[in-house]
């Protein structure tokens, strides 16, 4: 009887530690992620959730283990040649470029000819429904609609992963809501991978199909919403996203 090669996980994160001189950032973590998820890196400030993504992005090294992505080990690559796509809390747009040339910008070392630029910036905006707005200068826009440009940028790479780090922590409470379902609703219209980080535990419910709770550099539990809200694996974490005692 021959066996069935298992099958190769879609990013597979492989007890990566981290350390920054003395301090452990990061311990054995382990996390698979299926293709098409949206996975929430869910903990309190300082539990190492941003040095995680950053990880994963080429944007740190870590100190252990190994990340991959379909199979290939990304450890050493490059974060250019990752094809991943990450957007940071602040979302870094360039003040004085346009709104067109701010998504073009992360092609421009691709070597793509001018009509395919062209047509990917076009197909990104309208993405995140920001079609008309090509070029109108970042401080014409509202700040959900420059994290929308800065979502965009990633998206027009391409990206096989697309990495989120708080993006809603720097809109206001009326539209962090509605940005929640934009978010989502994104995901399920490109058809990406997610990762997105952040230290509340509503987004993570709200708009995840799996959720890593993280405390101290640890992953303490990772399930379905629905999982970790009935059956918390400690205390810790049923006290973290409101489980009911
Ligand atoms: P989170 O995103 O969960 O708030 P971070 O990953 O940003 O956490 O940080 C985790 C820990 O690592 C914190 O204690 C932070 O101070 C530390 N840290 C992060 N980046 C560096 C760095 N470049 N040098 C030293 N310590 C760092
Ligand atoms: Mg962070």
């Amino acid at each position: 009887m021959s066996a069935q090669p298992a099958a190769v996980p879609h990013l597979e994160i492989d007890g990566v530690s981290k350390r920054f001189g003395e301090t452990e950032v990061l311990r054995d973590v382990s996390i698979t992620v299926p293709r098409g998820t949206f996975l929430a890196l869910l903990g309190p400030s300082g539990c190492g959730k941003s040095t995680l993504l950053k990880i994963i992005a080429g944007l740190e090294t870590q100190t252990g283990g190994h990340v991959r992505l379909d199979g290939e080990a990304l450890d050493g690559m490059p974060a250019y040649r990752r094809d991943i796509g990450v957007v940071f809390q602040s979302y870094a747009l360039f003040p004085h470029m346009s709104v067109k040339e701010n998504v073009r910008f992360g092609l421009d070392m691709r070597r793509l000819d001018k009509a395919e630029s062209a047509a990917r910036v076009d197909e990104a905006l309208e993405l995140v429904k920001l079609g008309g707005y090509g070029s109108r200068m970042p401080s014409e826009l509202s700040g959900g609609q420059q994290q929308r440009v800065a979502i965009a940028r990633s998206l027009a790479i391409r990206p096989r992963l697309l990495l989120l780090d708080e993006p809603l922590s720097n809109l206001d409470a009326v539209l962090r809501k509605s940005v929640r379902v934009d978010i989502r609703e994104l995901h399920d219209r490109v058809g990406t991978t997610t990762v997105m980080v952040t230290h509340d535990q509503e987004e993570a419910m709200s708009m995840a199909d799996q959720v890593a709770v993280m405390a101290e550099g640890r992953v303490l539990q990772m399930g379905t919403p629905e999982a970790i809200y009935e059956r918390p694996a400690t205390r810790f974490v049923g006290g973290f996203v409101g489980s009911p005692p």
